[in-house]
Order: structure tokens, then sequence, then C-alpha cells
């Protein structure tokens, strides 16, 4: 059954919806959930002009829908990056509807980073005809520039995160200049330097409000391959596992200062990723990597044999329900 349900993947872009679950809070105000019908594959919802739009996914994951649930569907994905495709898994949606809680989980529900390095870790270790070693990158996108999380200091610098990071072409491969690898020897091992490179995040914010909603969180691991008897036959892959800024729309009436000039910063990178998707759905010739920060970074991991997983994750909430459509718009574009 498990391997019907790998097949059933469509290519090599797939879409996800998750519903978050309403809060305690959100239950009791009952403002919840009557506009969201969720179908075997289809997401029905009223909009505030009381029409009625459906929507199509690949995998829907409802209210009740554990971690348990969403690993298991995102796992033959990992595999690929691990059998030697690029790999992109996004969580994509507004601020407060479980990007992260996706991704990083908790200590009690584990969302699919740690899901992932613990796969990685015992797959590799039940292979033997195959060598594998995993390094781990951590990066940040904010305001058009990147920054290195798992840099530990930079001579001379007093702000070492504070230092742009430039993006090289190395033939067909994408590199940072200068960004920070480490070699990774257990799942506990990453977890750690993870959490390392989440609180640099948090911390090494300029502004005193939290930022980590306003850039894009990006994982990069490594893996390399090399056979035993054939030291010459070796291999690398990528699997990217990115926590996307909140994707809420910033009009002049809502933001101001710096805070619109962010939003616009996530709009261009969001519609460029948007663009670049739909043009590898649609087989356009020409694919427009080259419109902003996030999309020439991927640039090797997106398109061709790479494999591209969307996660776009929506609010239970009927206040939500017009930024809800907006997220619903974002992952037709990609299907
Ligand atoms: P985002 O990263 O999109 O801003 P978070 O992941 O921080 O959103 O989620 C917002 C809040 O909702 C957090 O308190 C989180 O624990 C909770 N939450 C989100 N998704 C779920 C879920 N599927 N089950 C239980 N709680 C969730
Ligand atoms: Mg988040």
């Amino acid at each position: 059954l498990a391997l019907i349900k790998f097949f059933d993947l469509r290519g090599n872009i797939n879409v996800f919806c998750r519903i978050r679950p309403p809060s305690p809070d959100e239950l009791e105000e009952s403002t919840v959930v009557r506009h969201l019908k969720q179908l075997e594959d289809e997401i029905e919802i009223i909009t505030a002009g009381k029409m009625k739009k459906t929507y199509q996914f690949d995998r829907i994951f409802g209210p009740s829908s554990s971690q348990d649930d969403v690993y298991s569907e995102v796992e033959p994905i990992i595999r690929s990056a691990l059998d030697g495709s690029n790999v992109c898994i996004f969580s994509y949606g507004q601020t407060g509807t479980g990007k992260t809680f996706t991704m990083e989980g908790n200590d009690s529900n584990p969302g699919i980073i740690p899901r992932a390095f613990q796969w990685l870790f015992y797959e590799a270790s039940t292979e033997s005809s195959v060598k594998y070693t995993f390094t781990l990158s951590m990066l940040e996108v904010y305001r058009g520039s990147l920054r290195d999380l798992l840099v530990t200091r930079y001579r001379g610098e007093t702000d070492p995160h504070a230092k742009s990071l430039h993006i090289q072409m190395a033939g067909p491969s994408i590199e940072v200049e200068n960004l920070t690898k480490i070699n990774i020897i257990s799942a506990n091992h990453a977890n750690f330097l993870y959490q390392r490179a989440t609180g640099v995040r948090s911390t090494s914010s300029t502004t005193a409000n939290d930022t980590s909603s306003r850039s894009h969180s990006l994982a990069r691991i490594s893996i390399t391959r090399t056979c035993p008897h054939d030291k010459e036959s070796t291999s690398t892959s990528k699997l990217w596992l990115i926590d996307l800024a909140g994707s809420e729309r910033y009009t002049k009436t809502k933001a101001h200062g710096r805070t619109l000039e962010e939003g616009k910063f996530i709009n261009v990178s969001l519609c460029a990723l948007a663009d670049v998707i739909s043009a590898l759905q649609s087989k356009q010739p020409h694919i427009p990597y080259r419109n902003s920060k996030l999309t020439q970074l991927l640039r090797d991991c997106l398109g061709m044999d790479s494999k591209t997983l969307l996660l776009v994750h929506i609010s239970p909430r009927e206040d939500d329900v017009g930024e809800t459509i907006c997220s619903l718009d974002f992952s037709s574009r990609a299907r």
C-alpha cells in the first residue's frame, strides 16, 4: 500500500495543503471553519462575497491531521534526495497558520526537519553498498540579502550575521560564497545545530520586533554518496527545507516604513517563486529565476530533475478568508 501511495504523487512538483486546527480561543468564538470544506483532494471555500471556490491539491491535511500523517507523505520526497535528486520543500502561508509547526514542530510533536534528520541517518546506517556523508548549512533571506546562520565568528567583524553573502554559479551548480557548511554526524548533532541557528535568527534581528515571520529561513542538507569500491563515483544532491516568510499582504494602510519595505521584499520573492514554479509546470522555455534572491539561490534545485514540494498552510478563521484565498490562489498557480 505504501508503494501505491508513493507512485501516486504527480511528477516533480507537488502541492499539499494543511489546515491549522482552531485554537481553544477560536473555538469559543465559533467564527471558524464554517466557510471551509475539505473534500478528498479539494478545498471548497465560501468567499466574503458568498461565492463558492474550489482548489485542488495532491494531498490535504485537515485540522486533526498529525505530524505523522504529514511526514509519511513527505518521506518519499526526502528519499529521492537520498537517492540523488535535488529537492526543495517549502512551507508557505500567512503568519500563524502553522508553517513552523509543520517544519520544526516542538518536543512532543516534532515536524518534518527533525524527522528527516532521524530518517536520513537511519537509512544511511542500513545501507552497506553506499557511504553517505551529510553537511548542514543554514541561511536566512531578509530584505533581499543572505545571512549565514551557522557562522560563529568572522575575524574583525562585530556582527557576523550582518554580512550579506553572494551567490555564485559553479557550472550548473549554485554555491553561496563563504557559507558555513558543517559535517553532521548524527540526527542529534543536526538538531543541535538547527536550533542554534534559529536562535541566531531571532536574536540577531536589528529591530526589537520579531523578524522571523518576515524572512525566509532555509536549511540545506548536502548529501554525498560514495561507493566504497569506487571512490571516483561520488555524487552530491541537495535537500532544502524552507520556512518561508509570512505571505500576508502588506498594504500602505496596514504597514509603514520598515515593515512596508520588508513586505515588498517578501511579495517580490514569493511572486518570483510562484512565477518559477508555474513556468516549470507549463514547461515554458524561459524560467524567470533572476527575479529574486530566493529563486537565484534555488535555481539548481528547482526544475529539470529536481523535486519540489509546496506545503500551503491555511487558517481556519473566517476573518482570514481573504488571506486564505490568496494562499489558495498561489497554490493553484504552482499546480
Ligand atoms: P507560522 O510559522 O505559520 O507563523 P506557527 O507554526 O508558529 O505559524 O503556528 C502558530 C501557532 O499555531 C503555534 O502556537 C503552533 O503551535 C500552532 N499550530 C500550528 N499548526 C498546528 C497544528 N497543526 N496543530 C497544533 N497546533 C498548531
Ligand atoms: Mg513561523
